[in-house]
């Protein structure tokens, strides 16, 4: 592929990018440019963390929050994740920005809670190549100490992909952060190749229903049947069960009925800026059809 072709021609030195077809010599090149200028970002200070609230599903009161990455790009304006996480997944800059985001989420909890507000636990991204590193659990026992936030305050996220790929490994790695309290999820359940029989010795928390799923609720009775599997599933596993990409009252309320823990989604709040969620924070719970939706507004 012209990925693994990219990634040998970067191994071989930068030289033999002439051996290479204009078309892929293009694309080397736009990953390179992104690349040059992700790591550029990282120094100038462009990227930050946007905050999407999670709410309990009958109260509709804040139990939780997911960090998500922004890129506030000079020329290009606000690039989305999907944009340049994978580049930075491939090029191994993925390892500082990993580095920063999980900094900046403990640091700005912190930060809430100095300043008074009731704080609650914040999901983070793990991505593949931060999982595989041995030194994530060191590197968040150092980032919580530095900041003297309760690990129950922190939730690490890996997909379920993720999760599978080495999965005895994944069951010390999990057991090791559980043991010190932080939080932990799989996120975009659903949509990767789970064992049963691995997630059962997994020590997470929660199962994020992937919004694939979500999406035809109350239209498409299979995807109805797969999330009341999931909630069901995860209840007898003793997981807690959210559901993204959450848009419309209808699927709130299906949702409710059938008794899923928790909601993430534009319906309650897009992800905003960390003032704005600690507005939202001080509000403590998100009045559908009142103030809510009117804060959570432009991205
Ligand atoms: P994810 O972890 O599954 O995050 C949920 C995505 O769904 C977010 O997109 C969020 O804005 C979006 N979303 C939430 N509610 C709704 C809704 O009601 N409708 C719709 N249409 N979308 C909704 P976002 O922020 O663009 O992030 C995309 C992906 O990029 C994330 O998927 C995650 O895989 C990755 N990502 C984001 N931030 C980070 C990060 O800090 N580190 C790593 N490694 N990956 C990140
Ligand atoms: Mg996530
Ligand atoms: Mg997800
Ligand atoms: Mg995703």
């Amino acid at each position: 592929s012209a990925d693994a072709a990219l990634f040998r021609a970067k191994e071989n030195g930068r030289n033999n990018f002439q051996f290479f077809t204009q078309q892929l010599h293009d694309k080397a090149k736009q990953v390179l440019e992104i690349e040059n200028e992700l790591r550029q970002a990282l120094v100038r200070g462009e990227l930050s963390l946007y905050y999407q609230p999670q709410v309990d599903v009958d109260s509709h009161e804040i139990i939780g929050a997911e960090a998500l990455i922004r890129w506030h790009h000079p020329n290009k304006g606000l690039v989305p994740p999907d944009k340049f996480i994978p580049i930075a997944e491939e090029s191994g800059l993925i390892g500082e920005i990993g580095d920063w985001v999980l900094h900046e989420a403990v640091r700005q909890s912190a930060n809430w809670k100095a300043n008074g507000l009731c704080i609650v636990p914040v999901a983070v991204n793990i991505s593949a190549a931060q999982f595989r590193l041995d030194a994530l659990y060191r590197k968040v026992v150092g980032i919580l100490r530095n900041y003297k936030l309760d690990p129950a305050m922190l939730e690490l996220e890996i997909t379920e992909g993720v999760a599978m790929e080495s999965s005895e490994r994944t069951i010390a790695m999990l057991e090791q952060l559980s043991a010190l309290g932080v939080k932990l999820s799989i996120d975009d359940f659903g949509t990767g190749y789970s064992s049963l029989n691995y997630l059962k010795r997994y020590k997470i928390d929660k199962l994020k229903i992937d919004q694939s799923f979500i999406r035809d609720l109350c239209r498409d009775s299979e995807d109805e049947g797969i999330v009341i599997a999931i909630i069901g599933m995860a209840r007898s596993l003793g997981f807690k069960t959210i559901a993204e990409g959450v848009e419309t009252r209808d699927q709130l309320e299906f949702l409710k009925r059938k008794q899923c823990d928790e909601i993430q989604g534009y319906l309650f709040s897009k992800p905003v800026p960390a003032d704005e969620f600690a507005e939202l924070l001080r509000a403590g719970k998100i009045e559908l059809g009142g103030l809510g939706i009117e804060i959570l507004g432009n991205e």
